[in-house]
């Protein structure tokens, strides 16, 4: 264990409170701490963007040993959950087996982006929690609790917002590995955007939209399974055009940071996130915020963020669209529906942020939009609860499992339970 000084989230922005930092190098020694701990949470690798991980005391899980197991049979990977998707992804190579889909960045821990509802994208890809096939976890009394799918608390466990216990182990769905080619396409027209929004959507198995909201949509991501039927040669994408050279969806920043495009053949986990394992990902300075419409709600919902162009701009480095399928885990922000995500790479000036903020929750709280868990948002749980049907069952799970309270902070009580 030691005291913390000045220890801060990937971005900057947020100082842990935490007055102490526990190394626990055995699943006994994490029951112990927790079991002793007044207030406690587990850091995962640090990219939230706001308190989700904070409380007095903290552990990190990077002294317990890895350990990644397939099982073939049940198509499944049990992992140690402190391992990062860069990680996970090496171990799996040699196993030619792969993950449905991959974030932005590799960079972050499987538990601590499985408790936030991270996603990448896909009209039919689930978040990445929806891969979660069973979980293991030390709850608050330092007991270890073991559920799969299929169990009745099984879908309130898996967002569990750093809330319901420290995980250990998880089990993920696996395939066998495939390979990915990624093509951009520069300068799609609103007006095509959304005359063709699904057909664009859908026009590979996982698609990105990047703009400063200025007269068009600046760069089209699109990654195709090397399988798939349709084989995206085309030199234009609805009037965008395909790029000739490797591009950073940042304008201006530089793509060697970036998985490769310009439709070269390569693995899942080397294509699917847009940042590589061992370089800057985004642009590095920045923080991030993110809304989940309805589907149904998207194009209006992109509407009423274009409205806002002239406000959002000067702080703005850049936006990404992204689409994902509906889970039933409960505190996903997928649940129930499939979604739309609206994304803000911003510059790192948290008083300015957060004054845009009020606008832009202004303009999307009428189409439901869901904060993402991990990045800055402003709503609180007056906010938020109506957007989660089973939020109630999600109280009690908590209530049940962490009776004394010890895994709650302020970021939970201010964004998720409220007064
Ligand atoms: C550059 C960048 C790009 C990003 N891109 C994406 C993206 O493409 N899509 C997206 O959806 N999000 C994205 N994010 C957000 C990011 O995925 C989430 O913030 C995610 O939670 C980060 O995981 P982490 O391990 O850093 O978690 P942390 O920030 O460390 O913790 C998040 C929560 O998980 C809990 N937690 C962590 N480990 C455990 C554990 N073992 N047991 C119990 N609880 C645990 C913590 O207590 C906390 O509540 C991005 C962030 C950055 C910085």
């Amino acid at each position: 264990m030691s005291a913390l000084r000045q220890l801060t989230n990937w971005a900057g922005n947020y100082s842990y409170q935490a007055k102490k930092l526990h190394r626990p190098s055995t699943v006994e020694q994490l029951q112990e701490i927790i079991a002793q701990a007044a207030k406690v949470r587990v850091l995962g690798s640090r990219h939230s963007f706001n308190g989700i991980a904070d409380s007095d005391e903290l552990i990190t899980l990077a002294e317990l040993p890895h350990d990644v197991t397939v099982d073939r049979l049940a198509a499944t990977v049990s992992l140690s959950a402190n391992m990062t998707y860069g990680q996970l992804a090496e171990a799996l190579r040699p196993e030619r087996v792969a993950l449905h889909n991959l974030a932005s960045l590799p960079h972050i821990s499987v538990a601590g982006a499985v408790s936030s509802g991270t996603h990448g994208s896909g009209d039919t890809n689930g978040n990445l929690a929806t891969a979660v096939s069973s979980v293991e976890m030390v709850t608050s009394s330092g007991e270890i609790v073991r559920a799969a799918r299929g169990h009745s608390e099984f879908d309130g466990l898996v967002v569990g917002l750093g809330a319901v216990g420290a995980v250990t182990r998880l089990s993920l769905d696996v395939e066998p590995a495939y390979e990915i080619r990624q093509r951009v396409f520069e300068g799609l027209a609103w007006d095509s955007l959304f005359e063709h929004f699904d057909e664009i959507t859908a026009y590979g198995y996982s698609v990105s939209l990047f703009t400063t909201w200025g007269p068009t949509v600046d760069q089209v991501w699109v990654k195709s399974r090397v399988t798939d039927a349709s084989e995206h040669v085309a030199a234009d994408l609805f009037g965008a055009v395909a790029t000739t050279v490797e591009t950073h969806p940042i304008l201006g920043l530089d793509p060697i940071n970036c998985t490769a495009q310009l439709g070269r053949n390569g693995l899942w986990s080397d294509r699917l996130p847009h940042f590589r394992v061992g370089f800057t990902p985004s642009s590095g300075e920045e923080l991030q915020s993110e809304y989940l419409v309805p589907r149904r709600q998207g194009i209006a919902a992109i509407e009423s963020v274009r409205a806002l162009a002239d406000r959002l701009r000067p702080l703005l480095q850049v936006s990404e669209i992204r689409t994902v399928a509906a889970d039933h885990l409960w505190m996903s922000p997928q649940y129930g529906r499939d979604t739309v995500g609206i994304h803000f790479t911003w510059e790192p000036d948290q008083a300015a942020v957060e004054r845009v903020l009020v606008d832009v929750e202004a303009a999307l709280a009428p189409l439901e939009g869901r904060p993402h868990w991990g990045k800055v948002f402003l709503a609180g749980a007056d906010a938020t609860a109506p957007l989660y049907e089973r939020q109630p069952d999600f109280v009690r799970l908590i209530q049940r499992l962490d009776s004394r309270a010890a895994f709650r902070n302020p970021w939970l009580e201010k964004h998720v339970l409220g007064a």
